[in-house]
């Protein structure tokens, strides 16, 4: 790690991974384990190019494109496409990190990968974006493939933009396969899969509702708060709507609307945010009319923690570092028993500490923490599911893909719960076990025993 000291989500990523497996009996029982985790820090190839593109004015612009190419123990490279101006090496390796034990946690054979470019699409115009498309898989193409590696969506990277990717992919290679997933529903892409993450992370959060209340209670008349408005948070909202719940907030990078009413955000109020968002407009926009404005409160600048009173449930679902260690805090005195990322390490590190110490404190009546490796797997599950229709040449359908992403989400959480229960020693009775440490140790062992099996260390 001394090398990489420029890059601190990364390394972010690393420590949180390493110091469950060090508190854990993991290095006791199996030493030989520590190896694997130096070995699996680094990843199996980087490749960074430049993307150069041509806006409405006719000028060049030009962009870094980055693929970390980063396990393959488990199957080919599998991970989104990130388009934000904020996108570097760091963030990208951290994603990519997070992204092998993630995918080993859906016991789909899928390996770890992430990539994308510090290229903004807001403010561009469809033809802009476009074209960035076509120049940025120009060069990516011949870095990628079925059995090699398969991106998929991520922020700013919608199924319009992987419609653009796959068209020049297939242009280029003279070849149409699975090289991508989130494509069309009419061509390829699988049912359920712009669903799926926000419905599994909230199926995920239903589980650890009804494990910690032996099955007494649901999302039914919980006050969830959810930050982000984009993939994750509409799909995540909606499916905790249809379940009972109300919503209490969503967010963009401008601020956080604040439902007003006590019937909460509603499903047309999500479309309609949806809407906007294909548009890559604020959510300020809506706040334009008097409908919107006599529904919400806006605060500017404000992620939603500390502006929602009474809460139950808190699903960051917008970005990385998104719960500071005082947001945390207020959650836990705002009353908040479940805290689950839709977000890829959407808790900062003080923010986890505040949970997993709070677990640890107050046992059976604690606020139960799921980090986003499980509880946000199921998105790239069902990509999964769309390369194995792919390479079927078969389409299933919605209920089929939405039954096996419920039976991929409770697998997880079993996974979690009982490595957990294997190899972290709780510190009092009746304690809620750590489902951090239990999901990386599970994601770990089958990464790390894969690599071993195919001489990536001895
Ligand atoms: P989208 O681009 O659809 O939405 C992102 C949302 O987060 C938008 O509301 C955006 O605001 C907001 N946002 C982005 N950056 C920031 C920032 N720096 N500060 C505050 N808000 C920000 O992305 P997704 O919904 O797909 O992804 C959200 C998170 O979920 C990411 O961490 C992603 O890695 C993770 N994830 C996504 C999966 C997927 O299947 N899509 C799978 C697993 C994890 P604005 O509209 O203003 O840009």
């Amino acid at each position: 790690m001394s090398n990489y000291p420029s890059e601190p989500e990364f390394e972010q990523a690393y420590k949180e991974l390493a110091s469950t497996l060090e508190n854990s009996s993991l290095f006791k029982k199996r030493p030989e384990f520590k190896t694997a985790l130096a070995i699996s820090s680094v990843p199996e190839r980087v490749i960074q190019f430049r993307v150069t593109w041509e806006d409405d004015k006719g000028a060049v612009q030009f962009n870094r494109g980055y693929r970390v190419q980063f396990n393959s123990a488990l199957g080919p490279y599998k991970g989104g496409l990130r388009f934000h101006p904020t996108v570097n090496l760091s963030i990208l390796k951290f994603l990519g990190f997070e992204q092998i034990f993630k995918n080993a946690l859906t016991g789909l054979n899928i390996g770890g990968g992430k990539g994308g470019a510090d290229f903004d699409p807001k403010g561009k115009s469809d033809n802009e974006i476009r074209k960035f498309c076509v120049a940025f898989m120009t060069q990516l193409a011949r870095h990628i493939g079925a059995d090699t590696d398969v991106p998929a969506g991520d922020i700013g990277v919608s199924p319009r933009e992987i419609g653009w990717l796959f068209g020049t992919y297939k242009t280029q290679k003279n070849l149409w396969e699975g090289c991508l997933t989130g494509k069309g529903g009419t061509w390829g892409g699988s049912l359920i899969r712009p669903e799926a993450t926000g419905y599994g992370l909230v199926y995920y959060v239903d589980l650890m509702i009804k494990h910690a209340s032996n099955g007494k209670e649901s999302f039914k008349g919980k006050r969830v708060a959810i930050s982000g408005s984009g993939n994750v948070a509409q799909y995540a909202a909606l499916k905790a709507i249809e379940l009972g719940a109300t919503i209490l907030s969503l967010s963009d990078s401008k601020g956080a609307i604040i439902a007003k009413s006590d019937q909460g955000i509603q499903p047309a109020d999500v479309q309609a945010i949806a809407k906007l968002k294909v548009e890559r407009k604020a959510l300020t926009d809506l706040l334009t009319t008097s409908e919107y404005k006599d529904k919400f409160t806006y605060e500017e600048g404000a992620r939603p923690w500390t502006k929602v009173g009474k809460v139950d449930i808190a699903l960051p679902s917008a970005t990385q570092n998104e719960v500071s260690g005082d947001e945390a805090k207020a959650l836990v005195e705002a009353g908040a028993k479940y805290v689950a990322e839709g977000s890829n390490m959407g808790c900062s590190q003080d923010a986890i500490d505040v949970f997993e110490g709070n677990r640890k404190e107050k046992k059976g009546d604690a606020i139960w923490y799921a980090p986003g490796k499980a509880a946000n797997c199921g998105g790239v599950a069902v990509s999964g599911l769309e390369m194995a229709q792919n390479s079927q040449r078969l389409s299933w359908t919605s209920e089929e893909v939405d039954s096996k992403l419920k039976g991929i989400m409770t697998a997880c959480f079993k996974n979690g719960l009982d490595t957990a229960k294997e190899y972290v020693e709780p510190s009092a009775e009746g304690e809620l076990p750590s489902l951090v440490a239990g999901s990386n140790i599970a994601g770990f062992i089958k990464v790390a025993e894969a690599m071993k099996a195919q001489g990536d260390w001895w």
